[in-house]
């Protein structure tokens, strides 16, 4: 066995494109969502498996999901806004937990008078470009706004969701930029036309997050959050939005048909 050198699989780091940069090179360890936000237990997320058919791997070790994706300098630059996401997260969760109100909500009312919604986007959508294989090609504006925090000022094409979600549900990430998902009936009748699938979801406690084609976006049950972008990270506002409660109703989540309206 002399020369043979095992390697770690947690210390790994495969050359491939920057998500939000492209360059390809050592890549760092990337944790969607956020590992303050509740990132460090179990979790699962899709994968092609043998015969190309997609199963749910189950990522439980512990330190939460934390794919490949961010190049050292991109880890640098978008890192610290995790903190609005995690802050956020923690204040709902406590939120929805402490109500009386609680599991009896299809809607979750959120104000706030000092908030950084395009920090809190950004460090959303850091992890998501990860997901959505090869966004940084296709979208090359939308994915600019992300790794820079600077505000997106003309429509990129793509749309940020966001709901709600219980916190028992199945918690997973995973990504399908650029497929097409076709269902068909066994009854005989006519196929539903084949649809543009999500670029990237997060079903992740307290929220649920999509990144969609601009196309597609309307017929999905969460609140388009994407003018978020057009605020810098650091720009302070006050904020009021309603968010609906939703959960997955599929074992592979592929279009606005996956999710269905739930309580919180
Ligand atoms: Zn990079």
């Amino acid at each position: 066995m002399s020369g043979f050198l095992p390697t770690n699989p947690r210390t790994h780091k495969p050359r491939r494109p920057c998500g939000l940069c492209g360059r390809v090179t050592k890549l760092t360890k990337t944790h969607v969502p956020p590992r303050g936000a509740f990132n460090s237990g179990i979790g699962k997320r899709m994968v092609v498996g043998p015969n190309g058919s997609y199963v749910l791997e189950s990522m439980g070790r512990p330190g939460g999901l934390a794919p490949y994706g961010h190049c050292e300098q991109c880890r640098a630059d978008t890192s610290p806004w995790d903190d609005e996401y995690i802050l956020w997260a923690k204040s709902l969760v406590q939120m929805l937990v402490e109500s009386p109100a609680a599991r009896r909500r299809r809607v979750v009312q959120f104000a706030a008078p000092r908030v950084r919604p395009g920090r809190f986007a950004r460090a959303a959508l850091a992890g998501m470009v990860v997901l959505a294989e090869n966004l940084w090609q296709t979208h090359p504006d939308f994915v600019e706004a992300v790794r820079t925090g600077e505000p997106l000022s003309a429509d990129a094409g793509m749309r940020f969701l966001m709901g709600v979600t219980p916190w028992e549900e199945r918690r997973e990430i995973h990504g399908a930029h650029r497929r097409v998902a076709a269902s068909v009936l066994l009854d005989g009748s006519p196929p539903a036309k084949p649809e543009k699938t999500l670029s990237a979801m997060v079903q992740w406690a307290p929220f649920s997050l999509v990144l969609v084609d601009s196309e597609v976006a309307a017929t999905y049950p969460h609140t388009d959050c994407t003018p978020w972008l057009e605020f810098g990270v650091n720009e302070v506002v006050p904020l009021s939005l309603q968010l609906p409660c939703v959960r997955i109703v599929s074992d592979w989540v592929a279009t606005a048909r996956d999710y269905e309206h739930s309580l919180v």
